[in-house]
């Protein structure tokens, strides 16, 4: 994924900077570049990878993360609808789930939202880790393995 560079300084910080770049991260940095404010989200990793997750999302997430510029629909997704609990004797339980919700891996739905993000505006920086974050003179002065940048506000995600 190409990583757009445009450092940020004293007399031009960025609106908000989001630090780290998993779900609450990107959907929040998509949501607040929709509100008009300028983005910097940094990921210490390089989309995609993966992440240890069951690969279960609750299907009351569906059209938020629609909303959020994901085809769902056009993914083919695996539907979840039951629960199943196996002991090591063999005995088993099973139950239906109210909602259910359907299949996917870290790994493609954060380097979507990624790409999401970026398309909407959203400067992303992957591969940079941020190592200190300090308030002074008004502003966040966050201090990462890419560079020095100033924000008004910092998300920590
Ligand atoms: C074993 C396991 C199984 C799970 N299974 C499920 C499941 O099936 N369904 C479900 O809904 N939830 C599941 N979860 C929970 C789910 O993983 C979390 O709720 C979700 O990842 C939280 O998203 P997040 O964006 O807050 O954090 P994360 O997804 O953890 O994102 C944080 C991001 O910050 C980055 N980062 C960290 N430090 C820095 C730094 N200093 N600088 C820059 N970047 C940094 C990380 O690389 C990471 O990408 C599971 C969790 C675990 C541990």
């Amino acid at each position: 994924m190409n990583v757009e560079r445009s450092e940020s300084n004293n007399a031009n910080p960025y609106d908000v900077a989001i630090a780290g770049g998993g779900l609450a991260g990107l959907a929040l940095s998509i949501q607040l570049v929709r509100e008009g404010y300028s983005v910097a989200l940094f990921e210490k990793e390089t989309y995609p990878f993966h992440k240890v997750c069951g690969e279960y999302i609750s299907m009351e997430s569906w059209e938020f993360l629609e909303e959020l510029g994901q085809p769902l629909n056009d993914w083919n997704l695996p539907i979840i609808r039951k629960v199943l609990i196996s002991a090591p004797n063999g005995a088993s339980i099973e139950q239906e789930l109210p909602l259910g919700g359907f299949g996917i891996s870290r790994h493609k739905i954060d380097a979507a939202l990624a790409v999401f993000a970026q398309t909407s505006g959203v400067v992303l920086y992957e591969a940079t880790k941020v190592m200190d974050i300090a308030f002074e003179k008004s502003l966040f002065h966050i201090q990462t393995s890419a560079g020095n940048f100033q924000a008004k506000v910092i998300c920590g995600t």
